[in-house]
């Protein structure tokens, strides 16, 4: 029995742990941090979840960095207008970020 705690003990905190690395997106400007994908992160540039909150910036409403599931980014896989891979990080089904989406 205690093993299965240690267990879940160990699962727990890395599962924090990797909800604290998370990247999000946040311009100085800005009072709210977002997710890669969202259409209010403009010239947002990525940094720590932890350093965004520590800054006291704010989740957004519109994309909800803080939700599960948006954790688990991808590069985006298009194709910028130089040709070169695209740097924005999505959580797109289609690993495509939404400059590149549908295209
Ligand atoms: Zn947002
Ligand atoms: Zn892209």
């Amino acid at each position: 029995m205690k093993k299965i705690i240690v267990i879940s003990v160990f699962l727990f905190l890395g599962l924090s742990i990797k909800a604290f690395s998370q990247t999000v997106y946040t311009s100085p400007k800005g009072e709210k941090y977002h997710t890669a994908d969202c259409r209010l992160s403009g010239e947002a540039a990525p940094v720590k979840l932890a350093d965004a909150k520590k800054a006291g910036k704010g989740a957004c409403d519109i994309c909800k960095p803080n939700e599960l599931g948006k954790a688990r980014l991808n590069q985006c896989t298009g194709k910028t207008k130089e040709g070169a891979r695209c740097k924005r990080m999505t959580a797109n089904k289609d690993k495509k970020c939404y400059q590149h989406q549908g295209k």
